[in-house]
């Protein structure tokens, strides 16, 4: 990663309230950026921005690539994009309060965030500090782990 580019957005139903008022509030940053979403919530950030834009005359692009709703696929579409190196952040403002049909899809992407180091929101102010941060436009490369003796350990074959 050069600087950060593609950020992914995902909000949990009981959540998406939150996402749309923090993309009100950071439109005019996030317009800057490939964004990466799961079905509805990605909608809703499309109509946000574009109210947003509206209101204040701008005539900029978005660039949204949506995928499948969470519970029916989103969330392990953007896993795998991840393991791709095709995702720089992600802003993940989940439900802690509600169990969801995908739990386990949800703790999947929460884990190869993890595993591949990219900066990673679970919540509003997090997701303050991060879109704030002046790393957002410096050359920042997570450092990755050397998964290489994991990738060649023996197997024995009994
Ligand atoms: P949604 O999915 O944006 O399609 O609602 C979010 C999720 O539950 O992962």
């Amino acid at each position: 990663m050069t600087k950060i580019k593609r950020i992914a957005l995902v909000a949990h139903d009981n959540r998406k309230t939150d996402m749309v008022e923090w993309v009100e509030w950071n439109w005019k940053k996030l317009i800057k950026y490939d964004l990466i979403c799961t079905g509805t919530t990605g909608k809703l950030v499309n109509e946000t921005l574009l109210k947003k834009m509206e209101e204040e005359e701008s005539k900029a692009a978005i660039s949204m690539k949506r995928l499948k709703s969470g519970p029916l696929g989103g969330d392990q579409q953007l896993g795998a994009l991840i393991s791709e190196g095709k995702v720089d952040m992600l802003i993940f403002l989940w439900d802690p309060m509600t169990p969801q049909p995908h739990d386990v899809d949800v703790k999947a992407l929460l884990r190869l965030a993890t595993l591949y180091n990219i900066p990673t929101a679970v919540n509003r102010s997090t997701a303050d500090f991060m879109i704030s941060s002046s790393l957002m436009e410096s050359n920042y490369q997570p450092i990755l782990k050397d998964y290489g003796s994991y990738i060649n350990r023996k197997i024995e074959i009994k």
